[in-house]
């Protein structure tokens, strides 16, 4: 999930020369010279992300994430140590604190990759509709509600209904929904979409 396109290094960004360490699973040493470690610059999956630096393993943290996302009314770090059943509550303010950070970054939630981009009508034709329900107000997308809708290629998907397909609309839903570091946006030819 981390490096869709291959492993590299955290330090210098090179692909090559990235070596897999035989004695512990996803961690790997950079020997690129420019790296600046004698015996190879080790970095694991975790290297440089929120969930670095503790003795938790990623399922507790996503346990965490879980419950601190599924919570209506906001979960107490009191709570969440109670929850998890291990560790001291230090340890749990302070992962709530690290995944509050991380959550105020607006890259956190966009689509990066591959991302298409498209906006459909829903609803029932007008023609199927009983006499009494249609709404003789023209054809296409009268009557139907307008969603819009991106997809990562990697899994990720946010739909929303907009009101109309303007340039702005179509525009602003891109701008919010998918990430500045993205690989490749693709659409239909709907000129709102330059
Ligand atoms: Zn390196």
């Amino acid at each position: 999930m981390r490096w869709p396109d291959g492993i590299k290094c955290l330090r210098c960004n090179a692909a090559a020369k990235i070596y897999a360490l035989n004695a512990r699973s996803f961690y790997w040493a950079c020997c690129n010279e420019d790296c600046g470690e004698r015996r190879g610059y080790r970095f694991s999956v975790i290297t440089k992300t929120i969930f670095e630096n503790t003795n938790y393993s990623l399922t507790v943290w996503f346990e965490v994430i879980y419950l601190m996302g599924q919570s209506k009314k906001g979960i107490s770090a009191l709570q969440i140590h109670r929850q998890i059943g291990s560790g001291g509550y230090r340890t749990a303010w302070f992962m709530c604190q690290r995944i509050r950070a991380a959550m105020q970054d607006k890259e956190f939630p966009k689509l990066m990759g591959e991302v298409e981009v498209d906006e459909t009508h829903i609803g029932g034709k007008e023609k199927n509709k009983h006499a009494s329900k249609r709404l003789h107000a023209g054809r296409g997308a009268v009557g139907k509600t307008t969603v819009i809708g991106a997809i990562s290629r990697k899994g990720n998907v946010v739909c929303q209904m907009i009101e109309n397909t303007d340039a702005k609309t179509l525009n602003g839903f891109v701008r919010k929904t998918v990430s500045g570091n993205v690989d490749l946006v693709s659409t239909d030819e709907n000129a709102a979409y330059h």
